[in-house]
């Protein structure tokens, strides 16, 4: 049999740079995707991005999708991106809230379908996407239910049967931080925050929920973080 190939939709963050890590044991990647599409944190993001993809040898490309300018949200800087309290990282309400202020309409499903294609193109038999358990509460499209769902999609619309994998979705941020650390992967390479800023700002959602999980795993590295 082959061996598996696979697209990575990967932002530069801890759960897509993570997923792409531990996919290199078990698939070729034969493409690293970043998706500028206007956010906020596009700039540190692609940078970031670009240098994870460098450090595990993967090719690497960025796709311009500028016409997500019609759409509102938080990251793409049309509305105000709340920043939690840490409770408020456990309290669904709250959670919900902050997750509307940062919806991207439909950005999940673009993003996939779009790397489906290009893993036809390929010839690649999975798209690996960063998922994670924690936020899988609040954002239906980082469920697992939702890549069942995908995988049922692409048997229709790819001719090569692509499907979705995702290494970190059954894990919560704390085990993913756990995983990067067990792997020794650089967190320094990381860009987790909705804002694009000389550090990560610290105080948004997605650095508080990472900045939480490096705490509990007795790693703070606070030098990744403006506050
Ligand atoms: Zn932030």
């Amino acid at each position: 049999m082959n061996h598996p190939s696979a697209i990575v939709l990967l932002s530069g963050g801890l759960d897509s740079s993570v997923a792409l890590a531990l996919s290199l044991r078990k698939q070729t990647i034969k493409l690293a995707l970043h998706i500028n599409y206007g956010q906020r944190a596009a700039r540190s993001e692609a940078l970031h991005a670009a240098a994870v993809a460098e450090f595990l040898g993967v090719p690497f490309r960025v796709l311009e999708l500028p016409w997500f300018e019609s759409f509102d949200s938080g990251l793409l800087g049309t509305a105000e991106i709340p920043s939690p309290s840490r409770t408020d990282l456990d309290d669904l309400n709250t959670s919900q809230q902050t997750a509307r202020a940062v919806w991207v309409p439909n950005r999940n499903g673009i993003f996939i379908e779009i790397a489906a294609g290009f893993a036809e193109q390929y010839g690649a038999d999975y798209v690996i996407v960063g998922f994670n358990r924690e936020e899988a509460q609040t954002f239906s499209d980082n469920s697992q239910a939702y890549v069942e769902a995908l995988n049922q999609a692409l048997r229709y619309s790819t001719a090569n049967g692509v499907r979705i994998v995702s290494p970190t979705a059954h894990m919560d941020k704390v085990e993913i931080v756990e995983t990067a650390l067990s792997i020794k992967f650089p967190l320094e390479l990381l860009w987790s925050c909705y804002f694009s800023t000389k550090k990560m700002c610290g105080a948004c959602e997605s650095c508080m929920r990472l900045k939480r999980a490096l705490e509990i795993n007795n790693s703070a590295h606070h030098e990744l973080f403006a506050n």
